[in-house]
């Protein structure tokens, strides 16, 4: 493990005063190690882990050459360019077992969707195209290339082959995918353990009467909300008033038990908090100010063995550090090997007002314009405490750090939130 001294040591031009949002990134990135500890579990259970070794495939699937169609199975190497082909049904070959018989030229099986091919035919044609004369059918001229219509064995997955890979997060397309090659368990990371508490003497739990400058919690539910859909296990210590012995048992207890500790409050440089100093004194913490909006303080680092996230106290910049910087920290943690998913990209509906030199992530809502192209328009108030418009967006427009004024009808990118908040 590096220590924050070395990590510095490594990136170039390294400021904690002024750290670009891809500079965190790149500072997490060094900072963390995938946990090692593994489980075995029922695929139902393993869905959203992420796979602690490759799956190799025991079965080909499908395991036989097999019809995409129903219709008849014929040997494709009569078809002649520009003619017509007319054939004698022989047999019927269902879904579920093989067909015994032999086919010569001239001659079809009749088949059901997923029925395994006839040895030595590799064409079918749909019911639909043939023309039935007697007891004959007819293929219209210029329909079909040899080979049309036939699955072949293995084009899904191949026998012996790795149908997935280690680090692959599990969707519900790999839980269907390992279902499908016979597969009822899956060997996955253990889930990660992430301590969360408040800070700040402003800060009201639930169930406690309101008082003057003081506002309720909210941080630990979003921050909740955001560890849960991630398939984090979420150790929770509520509100932790000021006080450096309460602060220290806090640290010291989620260092114990977590594998990283996520704090909201008191990182700003302004903080007459007593959460940094406890953070510097019981762990290797570096305090940054980084060049984004909204958001800016935050301290990283660790405690024990715990990864440290103390992240700014608004409720947005919580939400925006989070989904920027630690969830991809929390993936790599995980040992999720997946790249974030593609940003979208959709025209502005307005100008938005942008200066160079920080990212900017405002709230948006991405929505179909007249002409059926996408556009995205910033919702309302985006001050940095402001969570009803977190709450009507569905994506934050990404404004990178070296992007300037945005125009109406510029593209821009957009984060989606969809199955993330
Ligand atoms: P701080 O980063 O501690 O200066 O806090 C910035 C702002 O966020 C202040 O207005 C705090 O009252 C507010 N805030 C801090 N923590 C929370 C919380 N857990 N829930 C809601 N608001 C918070
Ligand atoms: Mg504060």
């Amino acid at each position: 493990m590096k220590t924050i001294e070395q990590i510095a040591a490594e990136l170039q031009g390294y400021d904690p005063q002024a750290l670009s949002a891809a500079a965190v990134n790149e500072f997490l990135a060094r900072l963390v190690a995938p946990v090692t500890d593994t489980e075995e579990l029922g695929i139902f259970e393993a869905l959203d882990r992420v796979l602690a070794q490759d799956v190799i495939s025991p079965v080909s699937v499908p395991p036989h050459d097999n019809s995409a169609m129903d219709g008849y199975a014929f040997d494709g190497s009569q078809l002649r360019a520009g003619e017509t082909l007319t054939l004698t049904p022989v047999g019927t070959a269902l879904a579920g077992k093989a067909w015994q018989g032999t086919v010569s030229a001239g001659q079809c099986v009749r088949i059901m969707t997923g029925a395994i091919m006839p040895a030595g035919l590799d064409t079918v044609v749909p019911q639909e195209f043939v023309k039935a004369e007697g007891d004959a059918i007819t293929l219209p001229a210029g329909l079909l290339q040899p080979g049309d219509n036939r699955r072949f064995m293995g084009e899904d997955v191949m026998q012996g082959r790795p149908a997935l890979q280690k680090g692959e997060r599990l969707t519900p397309a790999a839980l269907g995918l390992m279902a499908s090659l016979g597969i009822k368990t899956a060997r996955v990371a253990r889930r990660l353990k992430v301590a969360y508490f408040s800070t700040g003497d402003e800060i009201l739990s639930l169930g406690e009467a309101p008082r003057e400058g003081a506002v309720y919690d909210s941080n630990r539910y979003t921050v909740f909300g955001l560890l849960t859909r991630l398939g984090c296990e979420v150790i929770d210590f509520g509100v932790v008033r000021d006080e450096p012995a309460l602060l220290e048992a806090a640290f010291r207890r989620a260092a114990d038990e977590a594998d990283a500790i996520i704090t909201s409050g008191g990182v700003s440089v302004g903080e007459a908090d007593f959460t940094k100093t406890m953070m510097k004194q019981l762990g290797d913490v570096a305090f940054w100010r980084i060049a984004m909006r909204p958001g800016r303080p935050m301290a990283v680092g660790r405690i024990g063995k715990s990864v440290l996230f103390g992240l700014p106290g608004n409720p947005v910049a919580v939400m925006v550090t989070f989904l920027a910087f630690v969830r991809p920290t929390l993936l790599q943690m995980m040992g999720c090997s997946g790249k974030a998913p593609p940003l979208l990209r959709a025209r502005s509906a307005e100008a938005i007002r942008k200066k160079p030199g920080r990212t900017e992530y405002q709230r948006g809502t991405v929505i179909y314009g007249a002409d059926g192209s996408l556009q995205v328009r910033t919702t309302g108030n985006q001050g940095s405490g402001v969570l009803s418009s977190m709450v009507q967006a569905n994506g934050l427009i990404v404004l990178h750090h070296d992007q300037g004024n945005v125009a109406a009808g510029d593209e821009v990118d957009v984060m989606m939130f969809d199955g993330v908040i």
